[in-house]
């Protein structure tokens, strides 16, 4: 099976077209399920946590829409696409269980947890500390918020563990930040969750950026070593993007011999045989 776990609508405000034609391009490629991850906005938190966090997501009434459209489409296509309803949510410590009761009014396939934003070097996007003279610190704290993500158990899967190395730069030192990621790829495996290949890190990877060490090839090589479970996404934020450069993606996974991926209904995992 050929599944897209990670793929955004209008109603995060920030991604183009419309459903339906993400639907379609997926069918178009050859993908036989596709996994709804829109970003759920903030609003779920205090009003102090709200002023600190600059919020991309959609709202609660945004989100109603979101699930009842998606809900429609799903009978719609049944049959041609299996289409599932899930969440991307910014993983906030210490606001867990604010959380947990909104996601609860909902039936919801699955959730991936990301992190965006370090607050304890700020609260903008990371990609504002790009050349950061701490950049390991900033590492190291973001692999222990993506172990706390993990463990908190409010998701099913790890979004992006390369978003770090995509926007921080890679420093010259790096053994301490590869045992961060083994120790991340280790606690998915012992909790039971995902961890998210990522197209755009595959993409990153390629780009060779990095020079002399590619983490997501790192990556991949943990995953297999820890046998940590995986859901696969695009991050598509336009109906051309889904299932981006995953002929080649899936051929190299395979090759590796990560042969398997999640697939989620109503929260329950089920394991699908990739390709
Ligand atoms: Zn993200
Ligand atoms: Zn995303």
């Amino acid at each position: 099976m050929i599944a897209d776990y990670h793929v955004h609508t209008p109603y995060c405000g920030h991604a183009h077209g419309k459903i339906i034609h993400y639907i379609e391009s997926a069918i178009e490629k050859g993908i036989q399920e596709i996994g709804f991850s829109d970003h759920l906005g903030r609003y779920y938190l205090t009003g102090t946590q709200r002023r600190r966090y600059w919020d991309w997501g959609m709202d609660e009434r945004g989100l109603v829409r979101y699930f009842s459209e998606l809900s429609d489409l799903r009978e719609i296509f049944a049959g041609r696409i299996s289409i599932k309803i899930g969440l991307e949510i910014d993983y906030i410590e210490g606001a867990e269980d604010l959380l947990q009761p909104f996601l609860d009014a909902f039936t919801l396939d699955f959730c991936i947890g990301s992190i965006h934003c370090i607050p304890r070097f700020g609260w903008k996007h990371l990609s504002d500390y790009h050349a950061a003279a701490n950049s390991i610190e900033i590492y190291s704290e973001y692999f222990r918020l993506a172990q706390a993500a993990l463990r908190s158990g409010l998701f099913h899967s790890l979004a992006h563990p390369d978003f770090i190395w995509r926007y921080i730069r890679w420093p010259e030192q790096y053994e301490q930040i590869v045992s961060d990621l083994s120790d991340t790829v280790q606690t998915a495996a012992e909790v039971n969750r995902g961890i998210e290949i990522n197209a755009n890190g595959f993409i990153f990877s390629r780009s060779g950026q990095i020079k002399d060490f590619d983490p997501f090839d790192t990556l991949l090589n943990l995953i297999k070593h820890f046998n940590a479970p995986v859901t696969i996404g695009s991050d598509a934020h336009d109906p051309a993007m889904v299932g981006k450069a995953y002929p080649e993606l899936i051929e190299l996974l395979l090759e590796k011999n990560i042969d398997s991926f999640r697939s989620f209904t109503e929260g329950n995992a089920v394991e699908r045989v990739l390709g």
